[in-house]
């Protein structure tokens, strides 16, 4: 890199940062920035956040600042509080050894930026920048192959992939991330190696996915994952989907299918692209060839919802993110038709629930790109948001809490609370879907006693 080249992106780095650093620096310990931030900087990307390694112990980075939070003490990572923005400072380190691939058993902390550099896992990160100074430290090549775009892991592959398997899922995530290529004997290490995924922990595999899920096309990254072996580690539900013809207007299997609907879904919604990624992991044990050959799936929305709701369980996945994905899903295959009355549109969103039509919306209008890679011109998805718009204006009841009557009037009026109360509210919700005229509280009340008595009360 040439000198201008360097002092350009020097320029870029927030001088808040460069005075962080030059406090350190004024108290005698070495400081650079070091990781993600220097691999951004350098491809003239923004970086999300910058790193600081330096010589100074944790004890003396708090020392050094007013305000500082201790994170991760163990492996010599503080975080600190400094001009509204928040660094997270790690001490020089190498990681000794690893009994089982899973976490460093014990940290030294070593002084030498070098020994730091060298334990990170792919040239690309192995860079550190002073800002103050000027100096530039790239001992394992990482701004070559930045240029050259491509991922390659520092010394031996396989010895480093056996210290944290993670990098394995690591090394894919990057690609597909930063659109890269990865270094022959990389990628032949991390197919050699695949199955040791296995023994990295759920959290840490998630962590991974969702950073892979904001890519611009995280279906390059599945497909690597496929093909190193590492997806039947992540997510086997998904791999089943290779080979599994579709039909119709499909012109791709399940698998393509799916990594081409995520593609197409939203970045940075990550309900929405989980969604579309899993829409149809059902398909594959759902298929039946009925008496004319043709394959049918019937029931794979539910089944594929049942199967994602597993996976993402499994991943540790937020139970409101697990929530919203497999309502999704099970909601996808809604077929719109204009002579749907205004009625069938309000029970339409009544079962889907406000909150989360713009999502199934999403998840649909990527479903439909991934039928033939193509964008498509999608009318009745349009009308259908149209009437929606139209009905919601209205202010007729869509929901439970929209109706005249509540819980304590139906059981003033001898309704019992409990089970038998949940089947006449959703009779009430039915009757003014059908018919918003009904909503008033002396109707409600009136069809509720009715239809307790003649179809529930069981002396
Ligand atoms: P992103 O912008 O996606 O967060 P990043 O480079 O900051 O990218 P992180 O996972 O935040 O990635 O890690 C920060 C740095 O720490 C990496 O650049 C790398 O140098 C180092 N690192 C993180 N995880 C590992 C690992 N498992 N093995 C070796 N080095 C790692
Ligand atoms: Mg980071």
């Amino acid at each position: 890199m040439t000198r201008s080249t360097l002092n350009r992106v020097i320029r870029r780095v927030p001088s808040d940062v460069t005075e962080l650093l030059s406090r350190l620096q004024s108290l005698g310990y070495a400081a650079f920035l070091v990781g993600g931030a220097v691999r951004s900087l350098l491809l003239n990307q923004n970086p999300d956040d910058y790193d600081v390694a330096t010589s100074a112990t944790p004890d003396e980075v708090s020392a050094a600042f007013r305000r500082v939070i201790p994170t991760g003490e163990a492996h010599g990572t503080v975080t600190v509080l400094w001009r509204g923005g928040s660094y997270e400072v790690t001490t020089f380190r190498t990681e000794s050894h690893y009994s089982d691939a899973r976490h460093p058993d014990s940290v030294d902390f070593v002084r030498s930026i070098h020994d730091d550099l060298a334990r990170r896992d792919f040239t690309i990160n192995g860079m550190a920048l002073d800002p103050v100074s000027g100096a530039f430290l790239d001992p394992h090549g990482g701004e070559p192959d930045l240029r050259a775009r491509i991922v390659r892991a520092i010394g031996d592959p396989d010895h480093r992939f056996r210290e944290d398997a993670l990098r394995l899922f690591r090394a894919v995530r990057f690609s597909a991330q930063l659109e890269f290529s990865i270094a022959a004997d990389t990628w032949a290490s991390v197919c050699r190696l695949a199955p040791g995924l296995a023994r990295v922990s759920c959290e840490r595999l998630r962590e991974e996915l969702d950073k892979m899920l904001r890519a611009a096309r995280p279906g390059d990254g599945f497909r690597l994952l496929m093909g190193s072996g590492l997806l039947q580690v992540v997510l086997p539900e998904l791999a089943q989907g290779v080979g599994a013809e579709q039909r119709g207007g499909h012109r791709f299997d399940v698998f393509e299918h799916s990594l081409l609907a995520c593609d197409a879904a939203p970045p940075d919604d990550r309900t929405v692209r989980l969604a579309a990624l899993l829409h149809d992991i059902g398909k594959p044990s759902t298929m039946v060839l009925d008496p004319q050959g043709n394959r049918t799936f019937h029931n794979h929305d539910r089944i594929s919802a049942e199967l994602a709701e597993r996976a993402l369980r499994r991943l540790r996945y937020p139970n409101s993110v697990i929530a919203d994905v497999a309502h999704l899903i099970r909601h996808h295959m809604f077929h719109y038709t204009p002579d749907w009355s205004d009625a069938a549109v309000r029970r339409f969103v009544a079962r889907v629930g406000l909150q989360h039509l713009d999502a199934l919306f999403a998840v649909r209008a990527a479903d439909s790109y991934a039928q033939q890679g193509l964008p498509s011109e999608n009318h009745s998805l349009r009308q259908l948001r149209e009437r929606i718009t139209t009905v919601l204006s209205s202010e007729h009841a869509l929901s439970r809490s929209d109706l005249a009557v509540n819980g304590s009037d139906l059981a003033a009026h001898g309704i019992p609370r409990g089970p038998a109360m949940g089947v006449v509210i959703d009779h009430l919700l039915e009757t003014v879907l059908d018919d918003p005229q009904q909503n008033t509280r002396e109707q409600l009340l009136r069809i509720a006693r009715e239809f307790y008595d003649t179809r529930m009360r069981m002396t």
